[in-house]
């Protein structure tokens, strides 16, 4: 079966003799054993929830993993993989980053023990260069966020097994529909559900993806023995949620598409950042690895302040942090999502200040283009913007 079929072609309720069409929310915490030596299927919720478990093997099936596992956010789900090493071993991480892995990498586990070491991955001689024999884990984005930087995911995988180490990928900004990392020989995919998965910006929750039954085993004990999981009623919404991914994604990145065409010709913007575009410098690499470019961009306009203006004047894009809802979004990311980045990383990341990062929904794309053209219009004439810029003084 195809993608798009499979996203709809499973069995909601396993064992249900009332055979429902959609998933039941099992809200219960523990479950009734017909043994007192010996447990059923299920027994308390942490360890295991019918509504989760329908939702973790959709996900396994749709990624191309073993198994998947669920948990309460992207960053419950990266900490679990974090949880793979022991003090004196060292993570190897891609420098351009979601914010919030940054902080967690930088101030919560440096400084108990493991080590992190940020270089550039598209490198690929400064990544195998950068490899210890303490390295046990290789981190990377691609297309990475809000850069749209793109990492070759097979080439990562050989320089970490070479070094005896696993290589896990976050794939938030494509979703399986659009690229399944494991297929190019990562060992753990990790997704902040909260972006595509759900899709619609009303659940917080995480994924991991992994091959090999013994690392399967090894993430199941953290995340029943941490306790970070997905409750069943956000298990249901992101069940609900993943049903229409193809048709979402698909639509958002033809509207994504328009977007940046137009704004690649538009004179007041100085560069757009989106994989889509013939002048992306590794849309081939992308291509190679992933079906389509996504439906998340950046531009430039080489003035912070005009940037500021320009997002505080969008009426249809809201200003939000977050990406991959049917919503479209604007954020000025050094303000926003990645000002959790230490202050050292990004001056290295040279992130530019004036970048305007669009998360593309699935409105009417002539609406979304006439609100950036207004926009960009409001944005350059200062007669119009006296109330901003009152503001900002
Ligand atoms: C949002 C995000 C995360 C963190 O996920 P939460 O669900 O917010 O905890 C991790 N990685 C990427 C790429 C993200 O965009």
């Amino acid at each position: 079966m195809k993608f798009e079929t499979r996203l709809l072609n499973f069995d909601p309720a396993p064992g249900d003799k009332a055979r429902p069409v959609a998933t039941p929310i099992y809200q219960t915490a523990t479950f009734r054993q017909t043994s007192a030596t010996e447990f059923g299927e299920y027994d308390y919720s942490r360890s295991g929830n019918p509504t989760r478990s329908v939702l973790e093997e959709q996900l396994a099936l749709l990624e191309g993993a073993e198994r998947a596992f669920c948990f309460s956010s992207g960053l419950a789900a990266i900490t679990a993989v974090t949880r793979l090493l022991h003090p004196g071993e060292e993570i190897v991480a891609c420098n351009d980053l979601y914010g919030g892995t940054f902080r967690l990498f930088s101030r919560i586990l440096k400084g108990r023990g493991i080590d992190v070491r940020y270089v550039d991955f598209e490198d690929v001689d400064e990544l195998e260069s950068a490899i210890s024999p303490r390295t046990r884990l290789l981190y990377l984005e691609t297309p990475t966020n809000p850069l749209l930087k793109i990492v070759d995911v097979k080439r990562a995988a050989e320089i970490a097994h070479n070094a005896g180490a696993l290589l896990c990928v976050d794939n938030s900004t494509m979703s399986p529909y659009l690229q399944r990392p494991l297929e190019s020989g990562a060992d753990v995919v990790v997704h902040s559900a909260t972006k595509f998965l759900c899709g619609h910006s009303d659940v917080t929750g995480g994924v991991l993806a992994v091959n090999g039954a013994a690392l399967a085993e090894e993430i199941y004990l953290i995340q029943n023995g941490e306790g970070a999981v997905l409750g069943p009623m956000d298990s249901f919404l992101l069940l609900r949620g993943l049903k229409t991914l193809a048709v979402r994604v698909d639509r958002q990145q033809q509207n994504a598409i328009e977007i940046a065409n137009f704004l690649n010709r538009h004179p007041v913007v100085t560069r757009v950042h989106f994989p889509g575009l013939d002048s992306h410098p590794a849309r081939e690499l992308h291509f190679s690895q992933a079906k389509g470019p996504g439906s998340v961009l950046s531009f430039e306009t080489g003035n912070f302040e005009l940037s500021r203006r320009v997002a505080e004047a969008t009426r249809v894009f809201a200003i939000t942090v977050s990406f991959g809802s049917v919503n479209s979004s604007v954020s000025l990311p050094v303000y926003m999502s990645h000002a959790s980045i230490p202050a050292e990383i990004r001056a290295e990341k040279i992130l530019p200040q004036d970048l305007v990062r669009l998360s593309v929904g699935i409105e009417n794309v002539s609406d979304l283009v006439a609100d950036l053209e207004q926009a960009l219009t409001v944005g350059t004439s200062v007669g119009e913007t006296a109330d901003t810029l009152q503001e900002i003084s």
